[in-house]
């Protein structure tokens, strides 16, 4: 017998895609001193392509371009202050102009994608293969506990600290700065805290949760050395946009399922551009290295 026809599938408008985003991740849960939503676009213009990014820097607009995108969805804010110009001169405007000649609309999704659920962190537990436990700072709103910001996670079989790094090493996406690491590398891991992105100002909700490790980015020396002062925590310290970037095939796969269930005509692509601004590392010669197996 044949197949009853299809029903015919169509372009969602802009408005409908910003719609389900701001659905997934509602504007009013970001912090308040955050820029997410839409920064360009028209939502009457039809979306066809949409790409996931963690940075709507230059390289990423234009792959957008390439791509034919007619939406970019970032992680990071493009304009966090306000501006008085965006001349094509400056960094941010020549994004602008680039969107806007090309009909590709910008969209964010920064805190509030962090303290979602699912949100960054339970990508990045996921890269992990981490069973996320719950949030590492709960959201105070939400009732069941989901949300919030970080995770905390169990092992279902411990690992060592050396382990753990090469875990996070071959799973996240590659950077020039790898996995940095404090902490004794042979001591177990059972519960390790995870938060995309720069995590330094969590150390104290890391040490109430009384976790073996905590895995995140932009850790700085002082906050370091204290905490290893206090505690046995290991710390592991990865490429800020390396621990955020899971998200954006996390994202990249709700926005799919969302256009399967209303039979919109999308395709959605998530970008490998790596757009850490750190390009090379430079091993000290003189130094042992303690990760290495032991012999
Ligand atoms: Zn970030």
């Amino acid at each position: 017998m044949p197949r009853q026809p299809v029903s015919r599938q169509s372009a969602p408008r802009l408005s409908e895609v910003v719609a389900a985003l701001e659905n997934l991740w509602p504007a009013e849960r970001a912090e308040s001193w955050d820029a997410v939503g839409t920064v360009v676009g028209d939502p009457d213009q039809d979306v066809t392509r949409v790409l996931f990014a963690v940075d709507p820097v230059q390289e990423i607009v234009d792959e957008a371009v390439k791509l034919g995108a007619d939406l970019l969805v970032t992680h990071h804010p493009l304009y966090l202050r306000g501006t008085t110009t965006v001349a094509a001169s400056t960094f941010k405007g020549r994004v602008v102009h680039t969107l806007i000649k090309h009909d590709i609309a910008l969209h964010v999704a920064h805190t509030n994608a962090d303290r979602a659920d699912p949100g960054v962190s339970d990508a990045l537990a996921g890269a992990l293969d981490l069973r996320v436990v719950r949030p590492l700072v709960p959201d105070p709103t939400d009732p069941d506990g989901r949300r919030g910001l970080g995770r905390v996670c169990e092992l279902d079989h411990p690992l060592t600290v050396r382990e753990l790094a090469a875990r996070a090493a071959e799973r996240l996406p590659a950077t020039a700065q790898g996995i940095r690491v404090a902490g004794d590398p042979d001591a177990l891991v059972r519960t390790v805290a995870v938060s995309g992105g720069s995590g330094d100002s969590l150390f104290d909700d890391v040490r109430a949760a009384g976790v073996d490790a905590f895995l995140t980015a932009d850790l700085r020396h002082h906050p370091v050395s204290e905490a290893r002062a206090h505690s046995p925590l290991a710390l592991l310290d990865a490429a800020h946009w390396a621990t955020e970037w899971p998200w954006c095939e996390l994202a990249a796969a709700q926005l799919d399922e969302i256009s399967d269930r209303e039979g919109w005509d999308l395709r959605v692509h998530v970008s490998k551009t790596v757009t850490d601004p750190w390009t090379a590392h430079a091993a000290s010669s003189a130094t042992p290295d303690p990760l290495g197996a032991p012999n």
